[in-house]
Formats: structure tokens, sequence, C-alpha cells
């Protein structure tokens, strides 16, 4: 008769430490790591921070606290003529990371699916429904190019969890944004058309560091980053280790890319 307390009291610990795992892990992700090869990538020329603290040593907190600082306000980029989008597949082609994004993880997996999979299944459909519209569209690996520049630049990833329980979707802008309150724009924009069009729940609470100091947007610390005014987020388009989820996210990507390519053309027509 213990057991129902006993499986609330397990849920509610797994609740509350979802966050605090997700942002142990955080610098593991962000960071490359300590043991990275030391050759410097050639078309790379931001000050070099080497030997990069460990994870998790007394000083690693402190070096990454120097990029979670705002940036100062940059201009929007946003140049006249074809609007051009940039959709990451999360985690695709970690075989090719420069040395500097050495030590990127792999993701979740479900379904018998890795997560590079569903992400790049779900940016090529998202990038058809964009193309068909006139927006010319880059699916770019884990490795961005060197000071990306486009209208507006998305990560697609699909989350996991090893509870198995948590589903739902949820939207995040870098923590230091250049350009806050358009970023702002773009995530509500998003939220908006992805749960009007795909049903699946809001999982805002479980927005981990590692969304909100993405790698990708970390222009200060990695020359493979988006630059500072372009528009810019971060989806986890739902749990691949969520049965519920799987059912979108393998079962009907087309719904999914559909939530995605909505909220990005009202964003780019000005109309979120
Ligand atoms: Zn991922």
């Amino acid at each position: 008769m213990h057991l129902p307390w006993i499986s609330v009291l397990f849920c509610l610990l797994l609740a509350l430490a979802a966050p605090t795992t997700a942002a142990a892990q955080q610098d593991d992700a962000v960071a490359a790591s300590a043991s990275s090869p030391s050759s410097p990538d050639a078309s790379c020329d931001l000050p070099r921070a080497d030997p990069l603290p460990r994870p998790g040593s007394p000083t690693a907190a402190d070096f990454w606290n120097l990029f979670r600082a705002p940036l100062p306000p940059a201009p929007v980029y946003d140049p006249a003529g074809q609007r051009r989008v940039g959709l990451q597949a999360g985690h695709w082609q970690l075989d090719q990371l420069p040395a500097e994004l050495h030590g990127l993880d792999a993701g979740s997996s479900g379904g018998g699916k890795q997560e590079w999979e569903v992400n790049l299944d779900l940016a090529q459909r998202t990038a058809a429904l964009l193309e068909a519209q006139g927006v010319a569209v880059d699916v770019l690996p884990a490795t961005p190019p060197v000071d990306y520049r486009a209208h507006l630049f998305l990560a697609i990833h699909a989350d996991g969890d090893t509870s198995g329980d948590l589903h739902g979707f949820k939207i995040a802008r870098p923590g230091f944004s250049a350009i806050p309150d358009v970023d702002d724009t773009l995530v509500n924009t998003l939220y908006t058309d992805y749960a009007a069009i795909t049903g699946l729940p809001r999982d805002d609470d479980h927005v981990s560091r590692r969304m909100s100091y993405y790698y990708a947007f970390n222009s200060r610390r990695y020359c493979h980053a988006v630059a500072p005014g372009v528009p810019k987020a971060i989806i986890e388009a739902g749990y691949l280790t969520s049965a519920v989820d799987r059912q979108y996210l393998i079962g009907d990507p087309d719904l999914l890319a559909r939530g995605i390519a909505q909220g990005i053309a009202d964003f780019l027509a000005g109309e979120p």
C-alpha cells in the first residue's frame, strides 16, 4: 500500500532533478572538452583559451560564465532580397566536427532511431515547405559554418528523458542575446504556431542551460557559430524517449515540420 506514495515521491524527485541534471551536463556538451585536440582551426581567429578547464573543476563555472554575459546590442541581420533560413539538424555529422567542437554528444535515441536521424528528417521536411514559399534554406549539420548569417537560425533537436515520462516540446533563445526582443518574438511565434498545429503540450519547465547557452549561439567562444545579430532559437520538438511523442517525431514528422515552418514563415512575414 505504500507503493503509490513511493511512486509519487520518485516522480517528484525526478522532476526536481531534471533541470539540475541538465544544468550539470551542460558544460560537457558545450565545452568540447579538456582532452580536445590542441590544433587550431585554420579558419578560426578567435583568441584561444586553452587549456580548457576540466568539466566540473572549480574553475570551469567561472570560465563558462564569461560567455553567459549579455552580448552588446547588435543590428538585426536583415538584408533585402530573398529570405534565407538556417535549419540545423542537431547532432548530424558528428564525425566531421572541427577541433573546437570536439566532444559534442550524440543526443538521445528511441524507437530505433538516433536523434540526428529524426532531427535531419524534420529539418529536410521543414526546408521543403519553406522552399515552396520562396525561402532559401540551408540544412546545416552539428557544425555551423564560421560566423553563420541568415535571416533566421533554428537548431532542431529531439529530447531524451531517462524516466520516459516527460513529453512535449520547448523552445529557447540565447540567454546572452544581442537582440533579445527580436529573439523573444521568434520564440513566441514558434511556440504559438507549433502548439496550434501539432497539439503537443509545452514543456517550458524543462528548458535547460544547455538550450539557452547552446554552443552554436556562442560566437564569443567558437568560430563555428551563428553571428550575434541573426535571430536564433533552438527547439526540442518532442521527446524521443516518449511513446506519445514518437507517434509524431517518427510517426507523423510532416505535422511537426508544418508547425515549425509556419512559425518561421510568420516570423519572416512579421506576423507573430
Ligand atoms: Zn539534441
